[in-house]
């Protein structure tokens, strides 16, 4: 069976082929750095992984671009109250998710671009619309006239034509009873960031950066554009008028959208005191791998229910899996090949390949995995697995980890003192004046184990944690 997506365009589960031959274009909604990135945000982010993964172990090669919205109305608020510049207040958090993602082990996207690296490119935009009659200006700002695009509603399926046309709104993000003419541009207000041009002092809005971004590198026509399920309506929606009012072409053909992450079945929310970060779960001792396990394990179209019984059994499971691996890479076997021990394993693997084709059904793809580890250790306690089902078998697991991506643990945090550190510092520099690399090599390698990289420079040799 070949690999099949829902898209929510059609509302259908459909046979995917990209445009051109073997290439991806996607483009996936990225973080809006005005704080870290939190487990909900990871969750969508961790889907996007393990559908590019997939897309690569299918054999295809991906454009990937992934915005990184670093202008909107939170952040001006945010960035004003504490009087610093945009760049200056968003640099932080751009560079915590950058770190965040490394250690969730998500890949980076082939472009990854910043919203205010690409102004002259949304103005531009604006103005083409504006020419094809897409826009009016009030107040200074220019807005979509939604009216105009008869397409509108057809991604979240919703039928606005009997709404009032002509209301106008100017935040970026609203509720989904209404459709709005939304903002484009909007008007210099006090003290706020703006850019001068043709549409007058202003900034943009949140939506069109996505549509000027997307088709800057990717074409007017994308093979998959993905996102949460809150960005449905009113941004996607708002991204298809703006762009197929641009060019007159389909703008995406698959629409991807992860349900959300709950936690204890509630909405994360600070005030509920429910609301983590990956740096608040990793403060309380936990794994990023069991994280990433964890939000990869449910299929992206279900709701995830977050609780810290289900991250202590994800880190059991990942136990089990690195236990199997560990077991087939020392263990001795008797010569031979056992006929039926292969044919389970080329079933396992089938198993695995025809669950992440359907849709990216993970929880099935790794019920695949455990139950042919079961079947694989209790034929090595019996001694009939042979060493010529070894090669199938990390071949299984290799493909598995391909995707999942957690046999190799992270570095644990040191629980070295910053003395004991010093001392065994110094006790390498001993060691390499009297030439014993040997122990040198043994002492810089246990200090990498816990989390201490060391550097060699001219003025001695510096620490620090990872
Ligand atoms: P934001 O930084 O708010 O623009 O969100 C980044 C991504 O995280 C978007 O794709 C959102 O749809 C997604 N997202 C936000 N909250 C959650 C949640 N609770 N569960 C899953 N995804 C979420
Ligand atoms: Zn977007």
């Amino acid at each position: 069976m070949a690999l099949r997506f829902y898209n929510t365009l059609t509302q259908q589960l459909e046979t995917f082929e990209p445009l051109e031959d073997r290439i991806v274009r996607m483009y996936t909604c990225g973080p809006t750095v005005y704080d870290y990135v939190h487990i909900g945000n990871l969750r969508t982010f961790t889907f996007q992984d393990i559908l590019r993964r997939w897309l690569r172990y299918r054999g295809y090669e991906l454009r990937h671009v992934m915005n990184i919205t670093d202008i909107d109305d939170k952040i001006i608020r945010n960035a004003l109250a504490q009087g610093k510049s945009l760049r200056e207040y968003t640099a932080v958090y751009e560079q915590a998710f950058l770190e965040d993602a490394a250690t969730m082990r998500l890949e980076r996207p082939e472009f990854l671009v910043r919203a205010t690296d690409h102004i002259p490119d949304m103005i531009e935009a604006i103005v083409e619309l504006g020419k094809k009659g897409y826009t009016y200006q009030s107040e200074g700002s220019t807005y979509f006239r939604i009216a105009a695009f008869p397409g509108y509603g057809k991604l979240s399926h919703t039928d606005f034509s009997g709404q009032i046309v002509g209301a106008r709104i100017d935040v970026d993000e609203y509720d989904k009873e209404n459709a709005r003419d939304f903002v484009l541009w909007k008007a210099r207000k006090d003290d706020e960031p703006y850019w001068d041009g043709p549409l007058g002092p202003g900034r943009p809005g949140w939506h069109i950066e996505c549509s000027v971004m997307a088709m800057k590198y990717l074409g007017p026509t994308l093979d998959i554009h993905t996102g949460g399920v809150d960005l449905i309506f009113p941004h996607h929606e708002n991204e298809i008028a703006q762009s197929e009012a641009l060019t007159g072409k389909p703008f995406v053909r698959y629409w991807l959208h992860a349900e959300h992450l709950l936690v204890e079945n509630q909405k994360m929310s600070k005030s509920l005191g429910n609301f983590f970060t990956l740096r608040d779960l990793l403060a309380r001792g936990h794994r990023p791998e069991a994280v990433r396990y964890l939000l990869a394990s449910v299929p992206y179209r279900r709701k995830l229910n977050f609780t810290f019984e289900a991250l202590r059994s994800a880190s059991s499971a990942i136990e089990r899996l690195r236990n199997f691996h560990l077991r087939l890479q020392t263990e001795r076997f008797a010569p031979g090949l056992n006929e039926t021990i292969q044919v389970r394993t080329e079933e396992a693997l089938r198993q695995f390949e025809e669950a992440m084709d359907d849709d990216l059904n993970t929880a099935e793809a790794l019920a695949a995995i455990f139950s042919y580890i079961r079947d694989a250790n209790a034929a090595m306690d019996a001694g009939v697995f042979r060493q010529e089902n070894l090669m199938a078998a990390l071949d299984l697991m290799e493909r598995f980890d391909r995707i999942f991506d957690v046999l190799k643990p992270s570095a644990v945090p040191s629980d070295l003192s910053d003395e004991e550190i010093e001392r065994l510092v110094a006790e390498r520099a001993e060691a390499r004046k009297r030439r014993d690399f040997a122990r040198a090599d043994e002492i810089r390698e246990y200090l990498r184990q816990r989390g201490v990289i060391l550097e060699d420079t001219r003025e001695g040799t510096r620490w620090k944690r990872v």
